[in-house]
């Protein structure tokens, strides 16, 4: 035990959540630019206004002909004289005076004179005349210059995690680099005397490192980089020279394991001894040994070594921290859905059980909890949809009750 203590111990997870979220605001993240190939899911950094109008010049939205808008008439179709044609990208075409038109494809500048696109399948050719059908408004399929975004247009604000479709908006201003956060630099350690890489074969009461894996991807989809991981020994010396050096490289330090109050369970007095301990246990189920502190630079997670426990504290603790250090505004909307089941809830903590999602015919998100739900037991996690957080002052949650969803990773939210 350490003592005395100088951090809150057993907080509720919304505690401890807004504990992680003040302390990770002051670790912001520096920012860089980067080429577009490499902004995907990256945070912008600052605001971005139009430089440009987009699109740059009035063209046409149709393949077609372009003609002056005075020259048709409602009530009958009109012989055009074709003048010329225009593609997107060619040469300008001649001007479109009274009586004639010119050829167009979509996105080709309006030639002079015109103001007004007849779509193809609305015409027929009669020697070097157009017929127009009739029922083309005059201005029909004009685009504007500026129509999607002027000069001067805030087009997309900081804080956003960036999307193809805002990286293609940057790309039609001309931009070939962005501002966005720094990804923030990890050291994951996987701790226990019991671990085995994959590949070799497993020893008397060994098991493989598969957190290794779990919680490296969530940091690979999280947009972390990995500086690197290593396995340790439940060895205080060991895991002591390792925290150290990755508090002066490392952004923030994720430790699985030897967080409990087990024999071989040191991280907290360690933590407390080398750097600073923010707090420690969190009411959750599973999660409960969570620590939370810092060596050197470095904020460091340290969540217990029971695979799911890895999983729901890295979901509910360490993701929001991730978001508060690159500024980044929380993804997506909190996601609901109805429980299919009752459940009875023994204890008096939050629980994050893993559930199956599934949306019916009147658009409602309904939850079934699996039944694999123990802590140890990764296949609830590999086969589930989601999260589903069954709030600690409750115990009875009754068939439809709503409930809040985290959605693993994979699940197309
Ligand atoms: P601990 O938090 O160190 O007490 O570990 C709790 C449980 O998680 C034990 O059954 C460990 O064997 C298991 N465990 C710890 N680390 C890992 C890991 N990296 N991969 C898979 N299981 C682990
Ligand atoms: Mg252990």
């Amino acid at each position: 035990m350490i003592e005395p203590r100088s951090f809150p111990v057993s907080l509720s997870v919304d505690e401890a959540r807004s504990r992680i979220v003040e302390i990770a605001t002051t670790h912001i993240l520096a920012t860089e630019n980067v080429a577009l190939e490499a902004a995907m899911g990256r945070v912008l950094a600052a605001d971005v206004s139009a430089p440009i109008d987009v699109p740059g010049f009035v063209n046409s939205a149709m393949d077609g002909f372009a003609v002056r808008g005075e020259d048709l008439t409602a009530a009958a179709e009109k012989s055009l004289r074709l003048v010329g044609q225009i593609f997107a990208g060619g040469a300008m075409a001649s001007e479109v005076l009274a009586g004639t038109c010119v050829r167009i494809t979509t996105g080709a500048p309006l030639p002079h004179g015109a103001d007004t696109v007849v779509m193809k399948e609305n015409t027929r050719v009669d020697g070097e005349h157009i017929i127009i059908a009739t029922g083309t408004a005059p201005g029909a399929n004009v685009r504007p210059a500026g129509e999607d975004y002027q000069a001067g247009d805030l087009a997309l604000r900081r804080r956003m995690r960036l999307t193809p479709a805002q990286i293609g908006v940057l790309a039609s201003f001309g931009f070939v680099e962005v501002k966005v956060a720094s990804r923030p630099r990890a050291v994951l350690f996987t701790t226990g005397d019991e671990l085995v890489a994959p590949g070799k074969p497993l020893g008397f009461g060994q098991i493989y490192d598969s957190n290794r894996f779990s919680l490296g991807g969530l940091l690979q989809q999280h947009d972390v980089a990995l500086l690197r991981h290593a396995r340790l020994r439940d060895d205080p010396v060991e895991l002591r020279e390792a925290l150290i050096r990755a508090g002066q490289d490392a952004d923030i330090i994720v430790t699985s394991g030897g967080v409990s109050a087990g024999e071989a369970d040191f991280l907290p007095r360690l933590l407390a001894d080398i750097g600073e301990v923010y707090l420690w246990k969190v009411r959750m189920r599973p999660g409960m040994p969570f620590l939370f502190g810092r060596v050197g630079g470095a904020l460091m997670f340290a969540l217990p070594g029971n695979p799911v426990s890895g999983v729901v504290t890295f979901l509910a603790l360490v993701k929001p921290a991730l978001e508060a250090m690159s500024g980044a505004m929380p993804r997506g909307a909190a996601l609901r859905a109805r429980l299919r089941q009752a459940i009875h809830k023994r204890h008096a903590r939050t629980e994050f059980q893993r559930a199956l999602l599934e949306c019916d015919a009147d658009g409602t998100l309904w939850a079934t909890a699996l039944e694999k739900q123990g802590s140890g037991m990764l296949r609830g996690v590999a086969e589930a949809d989601a999260l589903i957080v069954l709030p600690e002052t409750v115990s009875e949650f009754a068939v439809g009750q709503v409930v809040d969803v985290l959605p693993l990773p994979g699940w197309p939210a």
